[in-house]
């Protein structure tokens, strides 16, 4: 095949694509408000065609899509079939809100460009590393296994290739790293990579777990749930709609996102300083906790929008963790790019890069296509 690769990824209201000529970024763009009253485009399939119309695909040699839930069964990314495309259907009930997108993606694709290979690319694929005990919930054990409930994990792709660029930067082998890298965009999710192996990690069965994000609430009591049902009256899908779309920053603020937020704050709005209190609180508990499952930290990296761009989060979410060998030296902090932020004798080294899961997801699209030739 030839190295010219598109790679879709399909969000729930948007669609983004890049075209890489080998390593190199040839056509990028996004088409938004899919679905949305008043404007874009009707759904997913039209925004996907769209996009194929407008991108010169001459000698594209595969497509890559990026796909949420991967379940148990895809530990690695996989050429499309018919096969495989129903086994990613059968995994909709776990990802309602995300598969049903990445599946129309790579139906359209699959159907205008018929001969062109298409690979699934698993959002959950790099934490299928996670030990039994990091998997499991306590609850009964045949009611988890029938319903496939278990802590999958996501954002793996930006996670590996964080935590892969971390032992670059630092120039020290992958294979005995290990480093705690916090995804921190419009979702968050944290990870703690061992020797290039996912070992925890803050989502689980759903993106819902964990970090305080943009809209979604992360770690809450799931009596919260019982309670809003019996005592407020509301429904299930309401509540689904409240915890994912209107809690987070945006549930605390009004807004999801983090500029506004620190802009709030910097003005004196407690609502605001209160949310960035929480925000950074819990990311402060999953560092210390992913410190102890690990015994021994050598990085913790911080990506995606807020982590490679908020000084301030990055500050306040180490703050106080000198005792574990974790500081941040300001000036450094303040910098930009690629770069180590923690001072020249701190034990942990603290770094910021600049993650790209478009990238990542054309290197595995390429390496899938290569091995079948
Ligand atoms: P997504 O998760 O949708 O891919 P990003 O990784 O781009 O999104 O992260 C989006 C978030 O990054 C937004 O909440 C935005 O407020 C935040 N962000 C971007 N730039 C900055 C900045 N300079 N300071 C603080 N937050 C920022």
């Amino acid at each position: 095949m030839t190295d010219r690769v598109l790679v879709l990824n399909c969000g729930s209201s948007s669609v983004k694509y890049r075209l890489y000529d080998g390593e190199t970024v040839r056509d990028k763009g996004i088409v938004e408000r899919v679905g949305e009253p008043g404007g874009g485009p009707a759904d997913h399939a039209t925004a996907v065609r769209e996009i194929i119309d407008r991108v010169d695909l001459a000698g594209l040699g595969a497509v890559g899509h990026r796909v949420v839930h991967g379940g148990r069964r895809f530990s690695q990314p996989v050429l499309v079939d018919d096969e495989v495309f129903a086994a990613i259907e059968d995994l909709v009930p776990l990802a309602p809100l995300h598969n049903p997108a990445n599946l129309a993606g790579i139906e359209v694709a699959r159907r205008v460009m018929p001969g062109v290979p298409q690979v699934a690319v698993f959002d959950t694929a790099f934490h299928h590393t996670l030990p039994e005990a990091a998997a499991t919930y306590a609850i009964d054990r045949d009611t988890a296994e029938r319903y496939g409930i278990r802590r999958y994990g996501f954002h793996g792709t930006s996670h590996a290739y964080v935590s892969k660029r971390t032992a670059e930067l630092l120039e020290r082998p992958y294979e005995q790293l290990r480093t705690i890298t916090l995804h921190l965009g419009n979702g968050a999710s944290a990870c703690a990579v061992d020797g290039g192996r996912s070992v925890a990690t803050s989502m689980g069965m759903s993106p819902l777990e964990g970090l305080v994000m943009g809209t979604r609430s992360g770690d809450l009591d799931p009596t919260v749930i019982f309670h809003l049902r019996r005592e407020a009256g509301m429904g299930v899908d309401e509540i689904d709609d409240l915890l994912n779309h209107r809690s987070g920053l945006f549930g605390l603020t009004g807004v999801n996102d983090m500029r506004e937020v620190q802009a709030r704050q910097e003005a004196g709005d407690p609502a605001a300083a209160l949310a960035l209190a929480v925000y950074c609180r819990r990311i402060t508990g999953y560092v210390g906790a992913y410190y102890a499952l690990l015994g021994r930290v050598d990085a913790v990296t911080f990506t995606a929008g807020v982590g490679e761009h908020s000084p301030e989060v990055r500050a306040a979410a180490l703050a106080g963790l000198e005792r574990l060998g974790i500081a941040v030296d300001p000036a450094r902090n303040a910098g930009t790019g690629d770069r180590v932020i923690s001072p020249d004798d701190a034990e942990v080294a603290v770094c910021v890069i600049g993650t790209d899961e478009e990238r990542e997801i054309a290197r595995e699209t390429r390496a899938v296509v290569g091995a079948g030739r």
